[in-house]
């Protein structure tokens, strides 16, 4: 399901509290320092899920909305949920004397069962009250795999010449064909920066039905602007503004002309905004009242008169992954070819289809949210599968918020369901943030249980999945009382 994130944020600094119950904690013959510190809990040690990603190797995720935290290493998915006796360790239930426990939006979780759950040896001294745990080896990369924080969301590994730490080359990447484009800079007229300034948020519409304006919410007048290429994108440079804390680092928008915003403090004086953009583009950007306007005209119209358009969106992505399945399957890479089927398909009919994403990156909620509500289309079908801690759970359902969906989310069971062959489970109603804040009809399909084993199969199976893109597609066209050309 959906509202996936990382727990292992770090804390703001702050002193350690000092505390009668201090545990020291070794993993693989290292001390370790865990902060927060751990929690003991009726004799058991219960520490950060940050301890356990960056000091135990395992990738760890929280899904918000089924409250449930996920621990995967190699072989061995963990499902754990905060306060319940029982968790899963590779699709079986296991029975826990300590369960895991929020505290202060951080998850804690048990020492010795995740140690133990890895293979590992368990040891307590309890004159120096450490615990030790050795695992098997698969420790080799302790930084935290799931930790997103430093690098610039969805952006390959490689490295990128736009980051924000590098100033923008007037020559973008060296390419030996010297096919980058030239760099345009723009200044307005302004005060002398001074560092009082910041840039305190971004938003973004749509105009003239093509064009992308990016507002880029600041009280500084001056900017320098830089048009870069390989890949197309923009700089935009903040000269004595320092970004808000809390900004998001970027800004998926992923229609028209451009993919995405990212965010970052280029200088300690300098904020930065840079924009990836689909193709090369001549931005218009002007100084108004409360920020800087930039326009980036599209070359094609968004929404076509008397041609209907869904907006498709393929679950999690990215540092993302979804649910897991038992042999290590994740939700992101079923959902994501099960939209593409989907849009193929639609095209064929006649249908005009947009994507929230259409390759491996991470896309907010709150994006999902905007884009949806930005370009307003006929309607909005989230893609998914579903998990359970429960390994025999399968089935399909269909999760509806506002009556508006209701329609749409019925024609989707009814014609997904048979096409599955799985347990019909019906259509269901939550407060799913993508749900919940869409303007325009929605619904959202747990194709089937990735968490059984049999159904992960299937839902891996092109031809599983072919039948059931058949199925939502003719689902959606009778939602759109459209007849079916095929
Ligand atoms: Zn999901």
């Amino acid at each position: 399901m959906t509202a996936l994130f990382f727990l292992g944020q770090p804390l703001p600094a702050h002193a350690a509290s000092p505390s009668l119950e201090r545990v020291n904690l070794v993993i693989n013959g290292k001390s370790v320092i865990s902060d927060p510190p751990p929690l003991i809990v009726k004799d058991r040690v219960l520490v950060p899920l940050r301890v356990v990603s960056e000091q135990m190797g395992l990738k760890v995720a929280w899904n918000s909305q089924k409250y449930e935290a996920t621990l995967v290493g190699e072989g061995l998915t963990i499902l754990l949920r905060p306060g319940q006796r029982e968790a899963n360790v590779n699709g079986k239930a296991v029975s826990l004397d300590a369960p895991a426990q929020l505290r202060k939006d951080r998850l804690f979780v048990p020492f010795r069962f995740v140690g133990a759950s890895m293979g590992g040896k368990i040891d307590w001294d309890s004159a120096s009250r450490t615990a030790y745990v050795t695992t098997a080896s698969k420790t080799s990369s302790p930084s935290s795999p799931a930790d997103p924080v430093g690098q610039a969301p969805g952006m390959p590994a490689t490295p990128d010449p736009s980051n924000l730490l590098t100033p923008p080359s007037p020559l973008g990447t060296t390419t030996p064909s010297g096919a980058a484009k030239p760099s345009e800079t723009v200044g307005s007229s302004g005060t002398v920066p001074s560092l009082s300034g910041q840039l305190t948020d971004i938003d973004w519409q749509i105009e003239n039905n093509r064009d992308v304006i990016i507002l880029a919410k600041t009280d500084r007048t001056q900017f320098q602007l830089s048009v870069l290429g390989e890949p197309d994108r923009l700089v935009v440079d903040l000269p004595g503004a320092k970004l808000a804390e809390g900004l998001p680092k970027n800004r998926v928008i992923n229609l028209g002309p451009v993919k995405q915003v990212r965010l970052g403090q280029f200088r300690e004086d300098t904020a930065r905004v840079v924009i990836d953009l689909n193709g090369p583009a001549k931005p218009q950007i002007q100084s108004e009242p409360g920020g800087l306007r930039i326009r980036i005209p599209g070359t094609t119209v968004l929404r076509r008169t008397g041609i209907p358009l869904i907006l498709l969106d393929p679950g999690h992505g990215g540092s993302d992954p979804g649910a897991l399945g038992p042999t290590g399957k994740q939700e992101k890479d079923f959902t994501l070819p099960m939209a593409l089927k989907v849009r193929d398909l639609l095209v064929k009919e006649g249908v005009d289809v947009l994507l929230t994403r259409s390759v491996d990156m991470d896309v907010s909620l709150a994006d999902r949210g905007t884009i949806n509500n930005r370009i307003r289309p006929d309607l909005f079908f989230s893609i998914h599968a579903n998990a359970a801690a429960r390994s025999e759970a399968g089935g399909t359902e269909t999760w509806i918020c506002a009556e508006n969906g209701r329609s749409l989310a019925e024609a989707i069971q009814r014609k997904v369901q048979p096409a599955t062959g799985r347990e019909d489970r019906g259509v269901k109603q939550a407060n799913f943030y993508v749900l919940r804040t869409s303007e325009v009809p929605a619904a959202l399909l747990e194709t089937a249980f990735i968490s059984n084993a049999e159904e992960e199969k299937l839902l891996f199976s092109a031809d599983f999945q072919d039948r059931v893109a058949r199925a939502v597609v003719a689902a959606l066209m009778e939602y759109l009382k459209k007849p079916m050309r095929s």
